[in-house]
C-alpha cells in the first residue's frame, strides 16, 4: 500500500494538529497520523484549567482545548485525512515515510512533512528505579484520566514543577493519598497557586531533597530520602524512609527526535529547551527543506505555544508549496505576534535565549 499527500504531518497533539487544520484550510492535501486512538496528544489526560495566555485557552481544561481542535478538523471535509493508532515508524529518501497502521505497513510519499511528536519523559537514575510501582507523571496521567485507574494507595511524587504539583492534585482528587512531594531544588518549581492547593491539604513538599532508592522486592513498598547541600550533593546521615506503593516522577520531558535524524536534520543541544532539538528558522523550517517541526519536538513549551508554532508551520509548508499567500502570511504574523507576547518578560528568557540560539546557528548552517 502507498499514500499520496502534499503535506504529511506526524502527531495530533495541539502542534500537528493545529499545523494539518491550517495547512488543509489553506487548500494543501494533508495526511495525518497519530498513533493515539485519539487526536490531542497530551491534552486527553488534562483535566485541569490550564495556564497560559489568556488570549488563546487559559483557564479552559486540556480535554476541552483537544475536543475543540477535533471538531475544528472534522468540520474540514475535504483535503484532511486522519489515520489514528498509526505510527510513523522511519523516514526513508527524500519525501518518502513508512507508517504501521493496525492492519500493515505502508509507505507515504509526501512533498512536505510536519513533525509534532511531542516528547518523552525524563528518568531519574536511583537505586532499583525499575521496580514495578514506578511512573512518569504523564503516565499517572493516562492511567487515571484516560482509564479510569488508580496507580496505587499512598504515592510519593519527585519534582514540584507545575507537572508534578498538578498531577499531586489530581491523584488525591482521585482518592490516592500522595505522602510527599520531594524537590532536589531548594526551592518549589512550579506556580505559587498550584503549590498552594496541595499544601492547603497538608502534603509535605520536601525542597532540597532527593529520592536515594526504591524499596521492596516485587513492587515498591518504601522509598529512601536525603538532604541535598547547595551543591546537590547528599548530606551524610540524613536518610530516611517513606512508606508508599508507589513513585511518580515529574522530572522534566524532552523532546522526542528520532524522525529528525533519520530526516538528516542538523540538531543542536539547547538546555533551556529540553535537550536536543532541530536547528529551524524561525519559521519552523529545519536544515532539511522538506522538514518542518512544531509543538515540544522544537523545544518543551506549553500548549498554546505548540498550537501556534503548528499554525506557522502549516501556513509555511502551504507557502513552500503552492507560493506566496496573504492568507498564510496573516496566520504567521498572527501566531507569531501572540508568541512573542508569550515569550517576553523574565519568565520567557530562557525559551527565548534558547529559540534564538536554534535559528541564529541555522542561518550559519
Ligand atoms: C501533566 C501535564 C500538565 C500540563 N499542563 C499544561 C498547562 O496547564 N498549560 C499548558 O499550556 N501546557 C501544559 N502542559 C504541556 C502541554 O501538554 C504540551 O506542551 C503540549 O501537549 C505539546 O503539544 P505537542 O503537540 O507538541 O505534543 P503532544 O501533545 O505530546 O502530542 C504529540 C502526539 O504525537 C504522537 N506521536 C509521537 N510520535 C509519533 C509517531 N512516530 N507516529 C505517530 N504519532 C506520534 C503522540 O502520541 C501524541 O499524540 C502540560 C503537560 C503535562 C504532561
Amino acid at each position: 500500500m502507498s499514500r499520496k499527500s502534499e503535506v504529511f504531518v506526524v502527531g495530533g497533539g495541539p502542534a500537528g494538529l493545529s499545523a494539518a487544520i491550517v495547512a488543509a484550510k489553506l487548500g494543501a492535501r494533508v495526511l495525518l497520523v497519530d498513533d493515539n486512538p485519539m487526536l490531542g496528544g497530551q491534552l486527553v489526560k488534562q483535566t485541569h484549567r490550564f495556564f497560559g495566555s489568556s488570549a488563546r485557552d487559559a483557564g479552559i481544561r486540556g480535554i476541552s482545548i483537544a475536543e475543540k481542535l477535533r471538531m475544528e478538523a472534522q468540520a474540514i471535509k475535504k483535503n484532511l485525512v486522519v489515520q489514528l493508532n498509526t505510527s510513523a515508524v522511519g523516514f526513508y529518501g527524500e519525501g518518502e515515510a513508512g507508517i504501521l497502521t493496525p492492519e500493515r505497513y505502508e509507505k507515504v510519499t509526501y512533498e512536505r512533512v510536519i513533525v509534532g511528536t511531542g516528547a518523552v519523559e525524563n528518568s531519574l537514575n536511583f537505586e532499583n528505579n525499575d521496580l514495578p510501582g514506578i511512573y512518569g507523571a504523564g503516565a499517572v496521567q493516562t492511567l487515571m484520566n484516560v482509564h479510569g485507574i488508580r496507580p496505587g494507595k499512598r504515592i510519593l511524587m519527585v519534582g514540584s514543577g507545575n507537572i508534578g504539583l498538578i498531577v499531586s492534585y489530581q491523584l488525591l482528587q482521585a482518592g490516592v493519598e500522595v505522602v510527599g512531594v520531594v524537590e532536589a531544588m531548594p526551592t518549589i518549581g512550579g506556580y505559587l497557586v498550584h503549590a498552594s492547593k496541595i499544601r492547603r491539604l497538608g502534603i509535605p513538599i520536601m525542597t532540597g531533597h532527593t529520592i536515594v532508592s526504591a524499596n521492596g522486592d516485587l513492587g515498591v513498598t518504601g522509598a529512601t530520602l536525603c538532604q541535598l547541600d547547595e551543591k546537590y550533593q547528599r548530606v551524610p546521615n540524613t536518610e530516611f524512609e517513606i512508606i508508599c506503593d508507589c513513585i511518580c516522577l515529574a522530572v522534566g520531558l524532552s523532546p522526542l527526535i528520532e524522525l529528525f535524524q533519520q530526516a538528516s536534520c542538523k540538531m543542536v543541544f539547547v538546555p533551556e529547551l529540553g535537550g536536543l532539538v532541530p536547528l529551524q528558522d524561525g519559521n519552523m523550517r529545519t536544515s532539511n527543506p522538506r522538514v518542518y517541526v512544531a509543538g515540544d519536538a522544537s523545544g518543551i513549551e506549553e500548549a498554546t505555544t505548540a498550537i501556534l508554532g503548528g499554525r506557522i508551520a502549516g501556513a509555511r509548508a502551504f507557502e513552500s508549496l503552492h507560493g506566496p499567500s496573504s492568507d498564510a502570511q496573516k496566520i504567521v504574523d498572527d501566531a507569531a505576534g501572540e508568541l512573542k507576547s508569550l515569550r517576553s518578560g523574565s519568565t520567557g528568557n530562557r525559551i527565548r535565549w534558547g529559540r534564538e540560539r536554534v535559528t541564529q546557528e541555522i542561518a550559519s548552517c
